[in-house]
């Protein structure tokens, strides 16, 4: 059998991974990572989610060793000097063929081209392989064969196609006998130890917060199947509660398999609220599907070129106040404490800020999706540009931009106690349930509301009409 190399990216687990498997089908395999600074500043991956990669590297290596599997550790300073030191690699250890799951944005796509080209060159096999999503984009499309712009006959294909398949890993792969002998490797040594690399400080209470590794996660998904996920319809939108699985940090760095999670849903039966979170799941796939069918939406473009020309305020004052909570409507400030305080925010009050920025501020999205993913340990490209094209409405299958929430309304009817704000804005922590919702009637002193919630809806409306 012939070495092979697996180049784990994000997907940083051992159990149901194409690549690995595959790498070890094929014959003995050594493990790659390679870090890459300068190209993660460059995509705004926030300190959070690279000290998140860190841990889930100290277990993978753990993971893997049992397997007899090396991980290999080197530093780059971005994309561009990967096809090199995959080069350089192929030769040192006489690779025969190099395995890694498929990233769907576009510098990462342009990226693995690259590599491919320097594979040719050695006559080494690169093979890529749907691993991310539960349908590999290219096996979804409309009657007519185009790709679906609309999230919800998307689904309805997806799900037939899920169904006729009977199970996910049709589509994905099962774990033959992973276990190999030791590769005996000469050293190389452009390696380095995982603590040479470049990483930001730990900080706080990331690591108690956000434990690692995919014993974790797979714990964490058991729990939420087997406590909340019956009530996942009633309480998700609840952001005081924990009403929604916390596994996004996990499902966006790879260290549980999105297919797990389908079918630990679905075992559990099929009623409303099963329905419902594996929606979430499609919705996920359908934000990758999207970055992989319409390109554009890579390159900082709304994903409608309707809406190119918006008049985007670019106030910089109200957009540092937004960022550090202090808009004075309480509930959006609590949010944006959360993800502040833990790297995370709640789906609802996603929504619920990235609409007041666009819409009420009428401050340019772009600008709120690169704070999030500054700053959220789940920053996933895809995701994030989805949410934020929704809620800006120039996203496929957006909120129309006439549809905008009222802030003070969305607090009392999903943080009714206004238990959530309380939390995190300790300063409002006197206010009763009917004080604390709107900014006229708060007794402490706090932020004067930063816009006025009629004049900017109006504003809003106006800027979107025009278009
Ligand atoms: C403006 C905005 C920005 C967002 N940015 C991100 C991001 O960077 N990374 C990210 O993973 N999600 C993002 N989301 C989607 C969603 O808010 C999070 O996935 C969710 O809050 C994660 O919490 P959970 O794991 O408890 O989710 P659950 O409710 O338990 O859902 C299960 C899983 O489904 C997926 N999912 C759920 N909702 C969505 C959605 N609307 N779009 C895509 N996938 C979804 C996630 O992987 C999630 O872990 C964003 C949403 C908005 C509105």
């Amino acid at each position: 059998m012939s070495r092979q190399l697996c180049w784990f990216r994000n997907d940083l687990r051992v159990q149901d991974n194409s690549a690995l498997i595959q790498a070890l089908n094929a014959g003995e395999t050594v493990g790659i990572y390679i870090a890459t600074p300068q190209q993660w500043q460059m995509h705004d991956d926030a300190p959070i989610k690279i000290d998140f990669w860190r841990r889930n590297l100290e277990v993978l290596q753990n993971e893997l060793a049992k397997l007899q599997v090396p991980l290999l550790f080197f530093q780059v300073k971005d994309y561009q000097e990967i096809p090199a030191l995959i080069e350089k690699i192929i030769e040192q250890y006489s690779i025969a063929g190099v395995h890694y799951n498929i990233e769907y944005p576009l510098n990462e796509r342009r990226r693995d081209a690259a590599v491919e080209k320097v594979c040719d060159k050695h006559k080494v096999k690169a093979v890529a392989y749907e691993d991310q999503c539960l349908l590999p984009p290219d096996l979804v499309f409309t009657k007519q064969g185009q790709p679906f712009k609309v999230f919800t006959p998307y689904a309805r294909a997806s799900r037939e196609l899920l169904e006729t398949a009977g199970s996910v890993s049709a589509y994905g792969l099962e774990p033959d006998s992973l276990s190999q002998e030791k590769p005996a490797l000469a050293t190389l040594d452009i390696a380095c130890k995982l603590n040479d690399i470049d990483w930001p400080e730990e900080q706080g209470n990331w690591a108690k917060r956000w434990p690692a590794g995919e014993q974790h996660a797979n714990r964490q998904l058991r729990h939420f199947v087997e406590h909340s996920i019956a009530d996942y319809q009633e309480d998700r939108d609840k952001p005081a509660l924990e009403g929604t699985s916390s596994l996004s940090p996990y499902l966006c760095s790879g260290i549980i398999s999105v297919r797990a999670c389908w079918e630990a849903a679905v075992s559990a039966g099929s009623n409303a609220s099963i329905r419902t979170w594996c929606n979430e799941l499609l919705w996920r796939d359908f934000y990758k599907y999207v970055m992989h069918h319409f390109p554009h939406v890579c390159m900082h473009q709304a994903w409608n070129d309707k809406y190119d020309n918006v008049p985007w305020r670019h106030d910089e004052q109200e957009f540092e106040r937004w960022t550090q909570g202090e808009t004075g409507f309480p509930l959006i400030d609590a949010a944006m404490q959360q993800l502040l305080q833990t790297g995370w925010m709640h789906n609802r009050l996603r929504m619920l800020v990235a609409m007041f920025l666009s819409k009420n501020l009428l401050i340019d999205w772009r600008w709120g999706e690169r704070w999030f993913m500054q700053n959220l340990i789940d920053g996933d490209f895809a995701a994030n540009n989805g949410g934020w094209q929704w809620s800006a409405s120039t996203g496929t299958d957006a909120a129309p931009y006439f549809r905008i929430f009222n802030p003070v309304r969305q607090s009392e009817r999903f943080d009714p106690e206004g238990e959530f704000i309380r939390q995190y804005v300790p300063i409002l922590a006197n206010e009763s349930a009917k004080t604390i919702h709107d900014p006229g009637k708060l007794q402490a002193e706090y932020f004067e509301a930063l816009v006025d919630l009629k004049f900017s809806r109006e504003r809003a409306l106006a800027a979107f009409k025009k278009q």
